[in-house]
């Protein structure tokens, strides 16, 4: 069998410049972790622990931003589980029956097409730090990112890791609809705009799956994106979708199936979805942005480029 090294060549090389940059990484990884769930927690979030294989995860359709080539399903107890692609209904769930406000790591597993392999900016398997909250809404989730991000852009200045960009913990982050940036840059401006900001930017009103709220008579998403200069989207979110008729319609007019999502139907149909809203951080994406690294995959130890399959 051809072998194929990769980025698995680090395992093989003695050159400490490529050892002392992952110990770099590391040490920065664990730094951002730390950083992150000391905030969470002092906000008072409930950290709970990720799933990783269930019947319900993330369709991820329609979103435009996807690319998914292949959704990786299989049985186990005689019964067809997926591998989760985000927990966005689990943390419905447990928002709505348990815990105010919640925060998980999730490994997410999304098989994108190898075609993306080049942009140096997906991963075929990532962590989210993805989080809801209860009885809120899109403008409380935005105002405590930008609060959580501008806290720790300042904590990392002070602690001597300073990039420019991080200025922008003093300014108020843009926000722009997802429509006008369609008629400035066109159809590709997600891959556009974060060559053109100096500072983080939100980009609301963004049409995508069924759990996104969406308003009946405007049409209008109550969704959102978060943009960092160079690398681009690193979370998306908005308040969610919770009435019966609203979901079964959309998952109608998109074409996912109802079945898998049995549990979410019927809390929506007996009113116990309350009101929530949330998202979730690109780990690797902040962390490359806070290091400078160009492509995303250089901040994993052990890089899932897509298209690359390596041997650890
Ligand atoms: N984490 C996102 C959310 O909370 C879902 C996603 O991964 O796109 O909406
Ligand atoms: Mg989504």
């Amino acid at each position: 069998m051809e072998q194929k090294w990769f980025k698995d060549e680090i395992f093989h090389y003695e050159g400490l410049d490529y050892v002392e940059k992952k110990r770099r990484m590391i040490n920065m990884q664990s730094l951002l972790l730390k950083k992150l769930s000391d905030y969470f927690l002092e906000e008072g979030f409930r950290w709970i622990l990720p799933v990783i294989t269930s019947k319900i995860t993330d369709p991820l359709w329609p979103d435009p931003g996807s690319s998914i080539e292949k959704r990786i399903e299989f049985e186990i107890y005689g019964e067809k589980v997926r591998v989760t692609q985000s927990m966005i209904i689990h943390k419905i769930i447990v928002c709505s029956l348990f815990e105010q406000k919640i925060f998980t790591f999730s490994p997410n597993l999304r098989i994108e097409r190898s075609e993306r392999r080049n942009t140096g900016k997906h991963l075929y398997e990532f962590t989210q730090l993805d989080f809801e909250m209860r009885d809120s809404g899109s403008r409380d989730v935005m105002s405590f990112v930008e609060r959580i991000l501008k806290r720790l852009f300042k904590d990392l200045i002070e602690s001597g890791i300073y990039r420019k960009e991080m200025e922008c913990i003093n300014e108020d982050w843009e926000i722009y609809d997802s429509n006008e940036l369609e008629n400035k840059f066109g159809k590709d401006w997600e891959n556009l705009v974060s060559g053109r900001i100096d500072c983080p930017v939100w980009v609301v009103n963004i049409p995508r799956e069924f759990y996104d709220y969406q308003d009946r008579i405007t049409g209008r998403w109550d969704n959102y994106d978060l943009y960092l200069p160079d690398i681009g989207e690193v979370l998306s979110g908005s308040r969610r979708e919770i009435s019966y008729n609203r979901i079964i319609e959309k998952m109608f007019r998109d074409g996912v199936k109802t079945e898998n999502f049995r549990i979410l139907l019927e809390l929506s149909r007996e009113g116990k979805l309350k009101e929530c809203a949330g998202a979730g951080i690109g780990i690797e994406r902040l962390l490359a942005w806070i290091t400078g690294e160009k492509d995303v995959s250089d901040v994993q130890i052990f890089p899932r480029i897509p298209g690359i399959v390596n041997y650890l």
